[in-house]
């Protein structure tokens, strides 16, 4: 049986076809000491499709905190006590020298992330198409953003200024998304992933894995997203924030966020695959193992709210496997 659906993974993986729901289940039910076999044929599908460059992606949290939305695993909710550090949105010139800096230590795209669901002052709007404009004459990155949901004339506005690739993530699986947030439907999620892709963005959405969600909610996601044909899955991990309600969810293994990585490359092969938050606290010292598992990018330098490790350590890692950050 776990044989049978290894080649079944095989074969579709390098066709670029990937698992099927019913095919993935199957897959996520071989035990954890099994896990290497799992690799062996992620790893072979990630660099069918993918080959030995990383996309290495940096962020600057360019508007912290106030939200006013329930997220459980976000420390950026207004309804919970977290003590993070809250301001409105940084002015042009400082979202500019992030830039410059994530450049620095080695970024290919840089994102500038807001809290909560939308952008809501035009004096925001015009920060954001300020700071595109100065980063097409200086900065060699691919300008990303993560805003929320955004009203479409919004999201042309900053195409036009020269935004390349929209983010937003689904979070979780539809069945699992009432237990993490109670403020806003599914639905305004997946609209605003559509939105992104009709207005002609690279798009990228995925998830945050150990909420208490099972396998069947990832397979879940994996399969809306397929659906969506997203552009690439950013995979987080929760590093559990004190003040929320997930601050003692401590659910996840080194070996179940490996399997998670190649869940998603099976059953998406040709797709971009991104590590991003919680991975130095969750993957500890299997970190280099997230791209035989079927990583082909990373998130280096801060999170959020939290530290990243130092980008020197994440560019000597992809050396030592043989990997090149692309663009590099
Ligand atoms: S994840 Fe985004 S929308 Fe949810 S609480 Fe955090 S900042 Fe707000």
């Amino acid at each position: 049986m776990t044989t049978e659906i290894l080649k079944t993974a095989l074969e579709k993986g390098l066709k670029g076809v990937g698992l099927s729901a019913t095919e993935a289940i199957e897959l996520t039910s071989i035990p954890d000491d099994q896990i290497y076999v799992i690799l062996s044929i992620s790893e072979q599908v990630r660099r069918r499709h993918k080959g030995v460059e990383v996309n290495l992606c940096a962020i600057v949290n360019a508007k912290s905190g106030l939200c006013k939305e329930d997220c459980a695993f976000c420390s950026q909710s207004v309804k919970y006590s977290t003590g993070i550090n809250e301001y409105p949105m940084k002015p042009a010139s400082t979202l500019v020298e992030a830039a410059r800096e994530a450049e620095g230590y080695g970024a290919r795209e840089f994102s500038i992330v807001t809290s909560g669901t939308k952008i809501e002052k035009d004096k925001d709007v015009s920060i954001l198409i300020d700071t595109l404009s100065a980063m097409k004459g200086s900065v060699g990155m691919e300008r990303c953003a993560s805003l929320g949901i955004l009203a479409r004339e919004t999201l042309k506005k900053l195409k036009d200024s020269g935004l390349e690739s929209y983010h937003h993530n689904l979070e979780t699986s539809r069945s699992f998304f009432p237990n993490i947030c109670t403020t806003h439907g599914y639905d305004e999620d997946v609209e605003a992933v559509k939105a992104a892709k009709e207005t002609g963005f690279f798009v990228c959405s995925g998830g945050i894995f150990g909420l208490g969600e099972t396998w069947k909610d990832r397979i879940e996601l994996a399969s809306t997203l397929k659906e969506l044909d997203v552009d690439s899955i950013p995979v987080n991990f929760l590093n559990p924030r004190p003040g929320t309600p997930l601050e003692k969810s401590h659910n996840l293994t080194p070996f179940e966020c490996l399997k998670i990585i190649a869940l998603f490359r099976l059953m998406l092969p040709a797709k971009d695959i991104v590590v991003c938050g919680g991975r130095q606290v969750n993957l500890r010292d299997l970190q280099p193992l997230i791209f035989a598992a079927g990583a082909n990018g990373m998130m280096v330098g801060n999170y959020l709210t939290t530290p990243g490790r130092d980008p020197k350590d994440d560019l000597k890692m992809l050396d030592d496997l043989g990997l090149i950050p692309r663009g590099h």
